[in-house]
């Protein structure tokens, strides 16, 4: 029976990659929380991918952990077989895995470029069509969404702010942000919605020798004044692919405190 509560996910499941840690790890909590079943993809060792599956399954939710490195094509199509034969066909799928390599770019390697682009972006373009293979072949299904099935990739305020350093990143966000509106106005004419979140600095693993080395110099650039937590990504990407967010297809929710509004130019520049 569907809820009548537009921002629930009852009866629907999801898969979400790079769960174990981080936005990832919230994500999948937050979609828990709203009634779905969650597939908590890790790539390597499982232990912090259960972990995530017990705290869903303590607060009264269902999930499992699936293994993939989201970078390799037989081990994407997998994990998404696996997460439908153990959950059921999928309506939610969130691209969140991604890594940071940084260097200087007389410094930075073929393979610290490589890396970052093969997770990155090639992940969110495996993932992404994996998804929508597996949306349409699913078909819709009465009382339980509006939308056939819903994709959002983790991009990033770097998919429109320049960082220096990190070429190799913002590359693959950037990209990231022309793939999820190529690929939403590509089949959104199905009742698949495809769109992202562009979070700013989010404390995770991903920036924390950053954060040391310089927290003050990061909350200069976030006007909101502090630092994001993962649940405020997490409950933006529940409520993203809920019927409440039905009407948004093809664009990017900036959560970033700010950061996106160039705060530098507060004093006239
Ligand atoms: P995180 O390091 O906690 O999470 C990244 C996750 O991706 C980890 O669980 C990691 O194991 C997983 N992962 C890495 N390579 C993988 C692969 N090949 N296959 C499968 N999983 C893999 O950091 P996070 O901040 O939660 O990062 C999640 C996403 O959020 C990333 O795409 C990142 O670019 C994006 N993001 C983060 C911030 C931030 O400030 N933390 C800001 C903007 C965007």
């Amino acid at each position: 029976m569907a809820s009548t509560d537009l921002a629930r996910l009852d009866g629907q499941s999801a898969l979400v990659t790079g769960a174990s840690s981080g936005i990832g790890r919230a994500s999948a909590m937050a979609l828990a929380a709203a009634g779905a079943s969650v597939a908590v993809n890790y790539r390597g060792s499982p232990d912090e991918a259960e972990e995530v599956v017990a705290e869903i399954e303590k607060a009264g939710g269902r999930a499992i952990a699936v293994q993939a490195d989201v970078s390799k094509e037989d081990e994407v199509i997998a994990m998404f077989g696996e997460a439908e034969d153990r959950l059921g066909p999928l309506d939610i799928v969130m691209s969140n895995a991604g890594i940071q390599k940084d260097a200087a770019i007389g410094e930075m390697s073929l393979d610290d470029w490589n890396a970052v682009i093969s997770v990155n972006l090639t992940g969110s373009f495996l993932v992404g069509r994996e998804a929508i293979k597996r949306f349409r072949a699913k078909g819709r299904r009465s009382g339980v969404s509006r939308a056939l099935g819903k994709l959002v990739f983790d991009s990033s305020v770097h998919q429109v702010i320049p960082w220096a350093f990190h070429v190799n990143y913002a590359a693959s966000k950037g990209g990231i942000h022309l793939l999820m509106r190529s690929l939403a106005q590509e089949v959104a004419e199905e009742g698949i919605r495809v769109n992202a979140v562009a979070p700013g600095a989010i404390a995770t693993g991903i920036n924390v020798e950053e954060r040391e080395e310089d927290a003050s110099g990061i909350k200069k650039l976030i006007p909101y004044g502090r630092i994001g937590d993962p649940e405020d990504i997490g409950r933006i990407v529940a409520w993203l692919v809920s019927d409440a967010a039905d009407y948004i297809v093809g664009q990017t929710i900036f959560a970033d405190g700010g950061m996106s509004l160039y705060p530098g130019f507060r004093g006239n520049g």
